[in-house]
C-alpha cells in the first residue's frame, strides 16, 4: 500500500494536533497499517516493545466525539494489530486501552486506542496497580450506582 495515496483522505484535521500532522505527512510516524478511515503507528514512548496507537484519520477529540463507524473501525484494526503482535512479536497477551480526559491520562486530543503487547514477566507496575484493588462493593452499593448511572 502506498501511504501517500491516503494522505488526502482526512477531512477533519487540526494543524495544532501532532497526530493530524503525522497522518498528513508533516511529522514522522512509523506506520503499521492504514486504510481510508483508520491508521496504526508505533508509539514514540513505548510502554512495552511494539506499543501501537490506532487512530481515525479524521480528527476527533475523544471517545465521546468519535462517530460510531470510526470507533468500530478503530477497534477492528486494534484486533488485527493485536493478532499480529501475538504472531510476529512473541506477545503472549494484549491490553487495549483508551483515555478520555486529563484525569484519565489523556495527553493527545486526537482520539486513539493503545494496543500493548504483553509477555510473561514484562510487568513494570501495570499488573500491580490493576490487582491492587481491595474494596469489594456490596450489592447495595452496586444497585445504587446503577440507578445513578441509568438515570436520565
Ligand atoms: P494518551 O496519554 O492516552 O493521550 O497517549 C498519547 C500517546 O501518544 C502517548 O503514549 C505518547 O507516547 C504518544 N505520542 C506522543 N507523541 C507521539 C509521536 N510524535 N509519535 C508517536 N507517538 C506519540
Ligand atoms: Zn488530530
Amino acid at each position: 500500500m502506498i501511504l501517500s495515496d491516503l494522505l488526502t483522505t482526512s477531512t477533519r484535521h487540526s494543524e495544532d494536533c501532532i497526530f493530524c500532522r503525522i497522518l498528513n505527512g508533516k511529522e514522522e510516524g512509523t506506520f503499521l497499517y492504514r486504510n481510508s478511515k483508520v491508521s496504526a503507528f508505533l508509539d514514540i514512548h513505548p510502554l512495552f516493545e511494539g506499543h501501537t496507537l490506532i487512530v481515525p484519520n479524521d480528527h476527533y477529540v475523544d471517545i465521546t466525539d468519535v462517530p460510531k463507524d470510526s470507533l468500530s473501525e478503530v477497534m477492528s484494526v486494534a484486533q488485527m494489530i493485536g493478532k499480529i503482535m501475538l504472531k510476529n512479536l512473541n506477545a503472549e497477551g494484549i491490553n487495549v486501552l483508551h483515555s478520555t480526559g486529563s484525569p484519565a491520562g489523556q495527553t493527545i486530543w486526537h482520539f486513539h486506542v493503545h494496543v500493548l503487547p504483553r509477555r510473561a514477566g514484562d510487568d513494570s507496575g501495570f499488573q500491580k496497580w490493576w490487582f491492587s484493588r481491595t474494596h469489594k462493593a456490596t450489592r447495595e452499593e452496586l444497585e445504587n450506582l446503577a440507578i445513578k448511572l441509568i438515570d436520565k
